[in-house]
């Protein structure tokens, strides 16, 4: 439930026989005013920009991974060479004292930490930005500060993707009867 007061998304706790935020000590309560609600609904919107603001970041810090581990991956080929001392050897061998080898793991290393945080951020900050979205408009409609679960991910998802493919057979099957028979 959200609390009136403070705005944040709390499970209430028990005190002298009345149900309050844990956060503020507010006391909370299903019914809001008109007042409460549009400040409600404003904090949420403000919180959800603020995660697309964040949910950018991690998307450039995936750009920036990649990038990184794109140099890393072919400083690591670059960091094989030949073996000087035996001029008939034609084998290129790992150097690992080499600059290339170093530079190679910094960009493996620093690469694949920045692709995994940016990723995980990424997915984290709109799996927030839904339920953001979602609370404010079930809250919009029922003016309770009480919200519903938001709706799996990925049945969603699946929904969306079977809807598609059954508007492009039932597109096929027009084309289909509307081709000219030969
Ligand atoms: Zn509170």
């Amino acid at each position: 439930m959200y609390c009136r007061k403070c705005h944040n998304d709390v499970k209430g706790i028990q005190k002298n026989g009345f149900l309050v935020c844990p956060k503020c000590q507010g006391p909370l309560k299903k019914e809001l005013s008109s007042e409460e609600k549009t400040l409600l609904i404003q904090s949420l919107h403000q919180r959800e920009n603020r995660y697309r603001d964040r949910n950018d970041t991690a998307l450039s810090g995936v750009v920036l991974g990649v990038t990184f581990l794109i140099i890393g991956f072919v400083f690591f080929y670059l960091s094989f060479k030949l073996n000087l001392a035996d001029q008939s050897d034609n084998t290129k061998y790992l150097t690992t004292d080499s600059v290339e080898f170093y530079i190679a793991m910094v960009g493996l290393v620093g690469g694949g930490g920045a692709f995994l945080y940016g990723i995980i951020q990424f997915f984290f900050d709109l799996r927030k930005i839904r339920v953001l979205k979602h609370d404010a408009a079930e809250i919009q409609k029922t003016s309770s500060a009480q919200v519903g679960k938001t709706g799996a991910w990925l049945p969603e998802f699946e929904k969306a993707l079977s809807i598609k493919i059954q508007n492009r057979k039932k597109l096929r099957q027009i084309e289909r009867t509307q081709k000219p028979n030969k």
